[in-house]
């Protein structure tokens, strides 16, 4: 099969390719052309994920495509951008028709839930790697962004913390668990949901924020020093995993919640006044903090005391998110 026969038979054919708003041109000429409406700027972000770094060789192709659009549409909502296309350049060692077949059904599944039009991509023989890059729209002026956070607003996330980080152990072979405890964290590491609504509901709410792909306290440093302020957590008011705990147990969950990166929840600052409309349409919203005067993540423990956070996080608990 050769590389036009591919993109035909796998992506042009695909469900996310076919025609839809916002879209002039899809898959097929020498680029996508893409329709803004006047007064929004576009929102672009790209990803990659390479085997071996990013998901373990011979990773599911199903699951594989779900997470990496999933991963890369969250930079989307992040921003409180509504999504409108997306292109994939894909290298592959080898042209497998099953392989492929499963590898777009993801793609579909992933595109559907976050309203995301296949318009374009790139494909190439070598060492299996996938980057997606996302196009997304927000009215000119309104993106969320990491530097609009204010002393007095609340620290906010989009739900519970963790779940994916405490998927690792299973998805690398290294823990098993009875299919009860083991498929709601094995789905929430490979079918992760973008707040892309959550994301676009903050506009013109939200003082910052990001999506959680570092981990917590890295992604609030990031937002403190984009902001210039210091960013306060409250460890007790963390929601963590309740399949992470009886996987691992209380602290390598909390070690999750605060360090574990791929779960793709919204950590955003919020003035106070905005918490009950935003906890009314989204109850899974929790406030773990604040955002004070100064720099720097500063933690407290359930007595009120300051933790020092550990100045790398908890890298020792690793994973193979880059
Ligand atoms: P060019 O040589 O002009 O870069 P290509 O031959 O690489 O174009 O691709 C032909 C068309 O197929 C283009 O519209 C391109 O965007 C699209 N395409 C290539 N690979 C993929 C892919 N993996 N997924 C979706 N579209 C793809
Ligand atoms: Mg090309």
């Amino acid at each position: 099969m050769g590389e036009f026969e591919l993109i035909r038979r796998f992506f042009a054919a695909a469900g996310c390719a076919q025609a839809a708003p916002g879209v002039v041109q899809g898959i097929g000429d020498d680029c996508a052309l893409l329709a803004l409406p006047a007064g929004e700027q576009l929102a672009v972000s790209t990803d990659t994920l390479l085997a071996g770094v990013h998901f373990p060789e011979g990773a599911d192709a199903f699951l594989l495509a779900q997470r990496g659009l999933a991963a890369a549409a969250s930079d989307l909502a992040a921003m409180g951008a509504t999504p409108l296309g997306f292109t994939l350049a894909l290298t592959l060692p080898q042209a497998e028709p099953a392989w492929l077949q499963a590898f777009a059904r993801g793609l579909d599944v992933m595109a559907r839930a976050c309203g995301l039009a296949l318009v374009g991509g790139d494909t190439t023989r070598g060492p299996l790697s996938m980057t997606f890059s996302v196009f997304g729209r927000v009215p000119a002026g309104q993106a969320l962004t990491r530097s609009g956070a204010r002393a007095g607003e609340l620290l906010c996330v989009g739900g519970v913390l963790g779940d994916a980080a405490a998927a690792l152990p299973l998805v690398l072979g290294q823990l098993s668990a009875a299919p009860a405890l083991a498929e709601p964290l094995l789905a929430r590491y490979w079918t992760p949901q973008p707040q892309l609504a959550l994301g676009q509901a903050l506009r013109g709410k939200a003082g910052a924020a990001l999506d959680i792909s570092d981990g917590l306290l890295a992604d609030c440093g990031h937002l403190a020093s984009a902001s210039g302020v210091a960013v306060h957590i409250e460890l007790a008011r963390l929601p963590l995993s309740a399949p992470g705990r009886a996987l691992l147990g209380d602290q390598r969950a909390l070690e999750c919640a605060l360090s574990g990166g791929d779960d793709y929840r919204l950590v955003f600052s919020l003035p106070p006044g905005e918490l009950a409309t935003v906890q009314a349409a989204w109850p899974e919203v929790r406030v773990i903090g604040r955002i004070l005067p100064g720099a720097g993540v500063q933690l407290t423990d359930a007595a009120g005391q300051l933790i020092n956070p550990p100045h790398n996080g908890y890298q020792h608990f690793g994973s193979i998110h880059g």
